[in-house]
């Protein structure tokens, strides 16, 4: 089914034509009619769905026709957990919307406030926003809401998980009460569930099953390593494989920049994107990255959140994260919208109880792969859906059914 049968006009249709989509995806098809009707929504799909373009345009669409916003005011307002997000979903909004006269604009935290102040001085229709630097701004009377028809949580989950509650809450008290809501998320999970109560009343609720054809293709494995040789193995990949690109997950700061320097005595180029660095330098290392020009990219998992790149194949797992969820996000950065992508895990043993995680949470294994010369001297258990063995000897007996794969892939 094309795009304009859902109900979207013209100069919308075109610049989805555009980008190259030919048909919705799932959220797309069930979300677009339920928004364009008015209704309140409540969607579980993760990232990598086209969650994002299944909001921008109906709410493009409905408010197209609207008159000029008046100062300081704003028709849609659209929360995200991250200011890359906020860029990425704004970026997204401009896009579908060339062909419109509706203004959009990212507002965030850690840069200079004035200029966003002076933005909003003439209004803007669709303002995508984080929370603190959003109540900030209402605080010093820069932006009001009473003209407000639609509100947007996107990634709810993460923005519980970045503790935004109460930030939220303070914007949601502060919103006209009629009005649209739509709450994105990655799992509806109770507390989702609990914030969703406390924003939208009467919401229909759809969702997209992890394994619907919505879901990216990602081909996920692990290679079990010990920890010291994860950055050996990373350049024996890298060179062996001929790797074009990849995106590097790792958790500190302090391990994304030994890791950088570890690949660069071993000849590959490499950068980090941590909260240490400037937002300059992080768009900049984005840009690059996005282009090309940067083909290894180190970066914890806050950093990287929001990351929209179309063209990515594949994400290294580095370390696993503690979150199960987190790795959900994380894989999710990679096989977007029908493209096939790859998603590697290195697992030592110090990671053995994220695994488990994330296998309950996945609701299957893994594939394990050793890779010849880097096989780990500390075995890493079979995890059994998210038990941990209860010792060594079930733990072997679990491996031996279990064999490991070996492939040099
Ligand atoms: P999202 O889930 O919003 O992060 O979107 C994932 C990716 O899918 C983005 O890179 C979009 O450009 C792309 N995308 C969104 N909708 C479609 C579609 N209908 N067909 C093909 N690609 C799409």
């Amino acid at each position: 089914m094309p795009f304009s049968k859902l109900g979207l006009s013209d100069p919308i249709a075109k610049a989805v034509a555009e980008q190259g989509y030919e048909t919705p995806t799932p959220i797309q098809h069930k979300a677009i009619p339920v928004i364009l009707a008015g209704k309140d929504l409540i969607a579980a799909a993760q990232t990598g769905t086209g969650k994002t373009a299944s909001f921008v345009l109906p709410i493009l669409q409905n408010l197209m026709d609207a008159p000029a916003v008046r100062a300081k005011r704003i028709r849609a307002l659209i929360l995200t957990p991250t200011r890359e997000l906020a860029i990425q979903v704004e970026a997204n909004i401009a896009l579908y919307g060339k062909h419109l006269h509706l203004t959009s604009m990212a507002m965030y935290g850690g840069v200079d406030a004035e200029p966003q102040k002076e933005r909003l001085i003439e209004g803007v229709d669709i303002l995508v926003a984080t929370p603190g630097r959003l109540l900030d701004m209402y605080t010093r009377r820069a932006i009001h809401f009473d003209e407000l028809e639609v509100l947007v949580l996107d990634e709810a989950d993460r923005m519980l998980d970045m503790g935004f509650i109460a930030d939220i809450n303070k914007i949601v008290e502060r919103l006209p009460e009629k009005r649209q809501n739509l709450l994105f998320s990655a799992t509806l999970s109770q507390q989702v569930r609990f914030l969703a109560r406390t924003a939208i009343e009467n919401a229909v609720e759809i969702a997209i099953r992890p394994d619907s054809t919505a879901t990216p293709k990602i081909e996920q494995w692990l290679i079990t390593v010990d920890k010291d040789t994860k950055s050996a193995l990373l350049s024996f990949l890298i060179t062996e494989n001929k790797w074009d690109q990849a995106l590097i997950f790792i958790e500190t700061k302090r391990g994304a920049a030994k890791l950088v320097s570890q690949l660069e005595k071993r000849g590959i180029k490499a950068e980090a994107i941590h909260s240490g660095r400037s937002q300059a330098v992080r768009a900049q290392l984005l840009e690059d990255f996005k282009a090309g020009e940067l083909k290894f990219m180190v970066a914890t998992g806050i950093a990287a959140r929001g990351i929209d790149i179309d063209s990515l194949t594949r994400v290294v797992n580095y370390d696993l994260p503690d979150e199960a969820d987190d790795y959900v996000h994380r894989i999710g950065r990679t096989g977007r919208a029908g493209a096939v992508g790859e998603a590697i895990s290195f697992v030592s043993r110090d990671d053995f109880r994220n695994l488990c995680a994330i296998e309950k949470r996945l609701g299957e294994f893994i594939t394990r792969k050793e890779i010849e010369g880097f096989q780990p001297k500390l075995e890493v258990p079979a995890s059994d859906a998210g038990h941990a063995p209860k010792n060594a000897k079930s733990s072997n007996r679990r491996n031996t059914r279990r064999k490991p794969a070996k492939s040099r892939s």
